[in-house]
């Protein structure tokens, strides 16, 4: 499954908050949020805009979208199987995302964040049951 491979602090300005895609730099006075906090973008600096509504909502699963670094498509196919289950949707949904392997990996402590821990699970230095695993999702 294709990943962003664009600038990665630029979403966290987008979001307006920290959403830890770097490890260690997240944690240090170089993380982006700290030094610059405002929208990207040459206008970035002279827009407070209040978010309502839909954008509101927008911005909310871009940020969830954002912190499992995964993309529109992919996203949309697991909210899809979420709302397909049994129980509540968002429940669900979060129950999929955390299921994740790269997620796993990371939780256990493996990486300092979810994209190294995606890297750990590419080279394949995962097993799941015996059986060396490759793919993050
Ligand atoms: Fe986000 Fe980490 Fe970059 Fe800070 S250093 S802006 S938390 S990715």
């Amino acid at each position: 499954m294709a990943r962003y491979i664009g600038p990665v602090c630029r979403q966290c300005r987008r979001e307006g908050m920290k959403l830890f895609l770097k490890g260690e730099r997240c944690y240090s006075e170089k993380c982006a949020i700290e030094k610059r906090n405002f929208i990207p973008g040459q206008h970035g600096k002279d827009r407070k805009q209040k978010i309502v509504g839909y954008g509101l909502q927008l911005r909310e699963k871009q940020k969830a979208r954002r912190v499992y670094g995964m993309l529109e498509t992919q996203f949309r196919n697991t909210f899809e199987k979420a709302a397909k289950m049994d129980g509540i949707t968002g429940h669900n949904l979060l129950f999929l995302l955390e299921r994740r392997l790269d997620n796993v990996v990371f939780r256990m402590g493996f990486g300092t964040s979810r994209p190294q821990s995606r890297q750990i699970v590419r080279h394949g230095h995962i097993q799941v049951n015996g059986r060396k695993v490759n793919i993050p999702s």
